[in-house]
């Protein structure tokens, strides 16, 4: 069954590309979710599972800025047809 906040059938949603998963600096729980307000040593959204049964709805993607191009720099996408050189 696809859930709404993923588009994806019983699968947790992905913490690493969530804009509430934070990286801690306690070695014993390494990850944190802003929204449970929990650190864990698994990804977040297994210890949702876990404690509610549900998959977490709370994912939101997180957004990325695109690398600046350097003004008179090569094109970025040359690189992956080959090089600038090809
Ligand atoms: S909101 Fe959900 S998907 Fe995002 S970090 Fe927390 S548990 Fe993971």
């Amino acid at each position: 069954m696809p859930t709404e906040e993923t588009g994806r059938p019983g699968r947790a949603p992905d913490c690493l590309s969530c804009a509430y998963f934070r990286v801690t600096w306690d070695a014993g729980f390494p990850r944190a979710c802003d929204v449970f307000g929990i650190k864990s040593r698994n990804l977040p959204a297994y210890e949702v599972f876990a404690a509610t049964g549900r998959h977490c709805p709370a994912y939101e993607r997180k957004l990325v800025a695109e690398r600046p191009r350097p003004e008179g720099g090569a094109d970025p996408s040359a690189e992956a047809e080959g090089g600038i050189w090809a």
